[in-house]
């Protein structure tokens, strides 16, 4: 609830979805005009310019089709039938046709040519005296404008803005191929009106080391550009305006959190072992492979979790073989002797590529995503396979597969990688004939039949946050039903046993990538569970070292089997929270904690 006080302060609290305090300048992001060149074209460029706006519109389409996939996800958009609307203009056969003649013609370019027309076309409508006819005057402009910015190649709703300082960026959402196209310079912390703590955005943040507020409702209609702000992602509040009073409580804080991450630091080449001598294996999750300089700077045993498709969102085209070798083969060097855990494409869900053509589906978390689109297309799902083979040359690589859901996915996408593998050594092309390879398990169907799965890989990981959305109906990415995504529910905690169970009854180790693996009052459940491996954003490996120092596993394995045997989530949390502060006081000092936000004044 956002509460203002006397002196002109609004304190506005929402989801923390990335640690650390942030203070700076706001900068929102909304939809700017698009900046439209009027040069004139030669007959030699006619046709180019054409086709630059045919292409201008497919992409469009693709884009509002991902706007409406998001309404259906349920996170803020409010009317559907506005974007058939707008698919439909961008149909309509006179918007293209008379572009077309004024850049025959007139030798005028795609943008002023499309630019006319769209305006003469919002014009007419507008000057209607039916209110319906009005309102499809700005469905016009909203969507012709999004054609525009494309044209024009400047910052839009679908670019980048240019940044020139470091700010706070408020939007109402940021998807994760924006969030990955910022200059993460100037970026400060991100603040959005939609989300949760598990959307892509989110834990891109988190890598990234950005503080992220999500969830703030409707933050990006209350501020201006150029507010000064303070953003707490430790807590989930924003301060607009920030008091002398608050800037002061927060210097303290900054001092005292400075404290605990010096001792942290001082552990940073320690190795994740427990009080009585089990080694753990701590990783780290990377989006990009620049990230991979972060991974032993944190003190990190490798990458656990490389989400490949950051490759696929950034960048003018899909990346070649050649372009994935090198980013692998780049983290691969980085982490060695370590281990790279490469995860094959997890398109689709909240991630779509701007240059994959992949049709609106009403569920895309149920849909047309991972392994399933990757077995599918199976030009780019092999390109990947042999780039990852190839890279393994070069360092400890593995590979895993997403979204696993039955054995019959497994064997074909292993006897695509046996085929890749036939390739390269005809071709003369090195890799490691021993590679291991993994499955995510993230579908509860996987969790059930992971004894079968176990048969065909080396390795699980466990996909806490899918599993959680799928083992209880809980969109991950919809902050109105966000207090029910539970990671100590009963049916969770089963599915991470029985997991364990099939694993190590196969000889097979398991992996945590999910963000449960990040949060230090679960840490101690999970090695309990028997889980080996450990794999968090960067930024949270000291912590989450710090964690498993402290932590005794026999007493863990108590816990676990105590926390298997209870019906409700809520006490099992609050035992882990008891639990984990006990062994790591410092980490849940109140001193290191802000106060709640005042209550508005009356
Ligand atoms: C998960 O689902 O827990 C996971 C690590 O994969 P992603 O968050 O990329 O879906
Ligand atoms: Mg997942």
């Amino acid at each position: 609830m956002p509460s203002q006080n006397r002196s002109g302060e609004l304190v506005v609290r929402g989801v923390a979805a990335s640690p650390g305090v942030s203070r700076g300048k706001i900068f929102v992001l909304t939809d700017e005009p698009p900046r439209i060149d009027q040069r004139g074209i030669d007959e030699t460029e006619i046709e180019s310019e054409i086709q630059r706006l045919e292409q201008a519109l497919v992409e469009t389409r693709i884009e509002v089709q991902n706007f409406q996939r998001r309404l259906a996800e349920g996170i803020g958009v409010k009317d559907a039938a506005i974007f058939e609307v707008h698919l439909l203009i961008l149909e309509d056969p006179v918007l293209l046709n008379e572009s077309s003649r004024r850049i025959r013609e007139q030798g005028q370019n795609a943008g002023t040519a499309f630019g006319e027309v769209a305006r003469q076309y919002t014009e007419m409508l507008g000057a209607l005296d039916d209110p319906f006819f009005r309102e499809r005057a700005a469905d016009i402009r909203d969507v012709t404008q999004r054609v525009l910015h494309r044209l024009a190649g400047g910052p839009g709703p679908t670019r980048p803005p240019l940044l020139q300082e470091p700010v706070i960026i408020v939007s109402h959402d940021l998807t994760p191929s924006m969030t990955a196209q910022l200059d993460r310079r100037f970026v400060l912390g991100f603040a959005t009106d939609v989300g949760s703590r598990t959307s892509h955005t989110a834990i891109l943040a988190k890598s990234l080391g950005i503080p992220a507020i999500v969830g703030l409702h409707s933050i990006s209609a209350q501020v201006a550009n150029g507010q000064p702000a303070l953003l707490d992602g430790h807590t989930g509040l924003i301060f607009i305006n920030p008091t002398d009073q608050t800037l002061f409580e927060y210097g303290q804080l900054a001092r005292r959190r400075v404290q605990i991450e010096e001792r942290l630091a001082e552990i940073r080449d320690q190795p994740a072992v427990t009080l009585d001598g089990t080694r753990v294996v701590l990783s780290a999750n990377i989006e990009l492979a620049e990230d991979a300089s972060s991974v032993r700077e944190a003190g990190a045993d490798g990458v656990g979790l490389f989400r490949t498709e950051y490759l696929f969102l950034q960048g003018k085209s899909l990346p070649d073989e050649e372009a994935q070798y090198a980013a692998y083969r780049m983290v691969a060097e980085a982490c060695k002797p370590n281990a790279v855990i490469i995860r094959t494409l997890d398109i689709g869900g909240d991630k779509f590529s701007p240059h994959l053509q992949m049709p609106h589906e009403v569920n895309p978390s149920l849909g047309w995503r991972a392994i399933r689109f990757c077995l599918q297309e199976k030009d780019l799902f092999r390109t990947q396979l042999r780039a990852i083979l190839r890279a393994s040359a070069h360092g400890e690589v593995k590979l895993m597969y997403p979204m696993v859901s039955g054995v019959d996915e497994l064997i074909q996408a292993n006897a695509l990688l046996a085929e890749c593998r036939a390739e390269l050594v005809r071709d003369g092309l090195p890799f490691n004939p021993e590679i291991e390879v993994g499955a995510m398990i993230e579908i509860p169907s996987a969790v059930l039949v992971a004894r079968h799965l176990a048969r065909h890989v080396q390795f699980f990981s466990i996909g806490t946050n899918d599993l959680i959305q799928y083992s209880l109906a809980i969109d991950r990415l919809n902050d109105r039903i966000a207090h029910l995504y539970e990671p100590t529910h009963p049916a969770v905690l089963q599915s991470i046993h029985l997991t364990v169970e099939a694993a190590r009854s196969a000889g097979l180790w398991v992996g945590v990538c999910g963000e449960m693996a990040s949060d230090p009052v679960l840490v101690p459940l999970l090695l309990g569970l028997g889980v080996n491996e450990l794999s968090v954003a960067a930024a949270g490996v000291p912590r989450i070292k710090h964690v498993v120092r402290a932590c005794r596993l026999d007493e863990a394995r108590e816990f676990a089997h105590w926390a298997l045997n209870q019906p409700s989530g809520a006490e099992v949390l609050s035992r882990a929270e008891a639990f984990a502060h006990r062994l790591t006081p410092d980490l849940f000092d109140p001193l290191s904690t802000p106060k709640p936000p005042p209550a508005p004044s009356a």
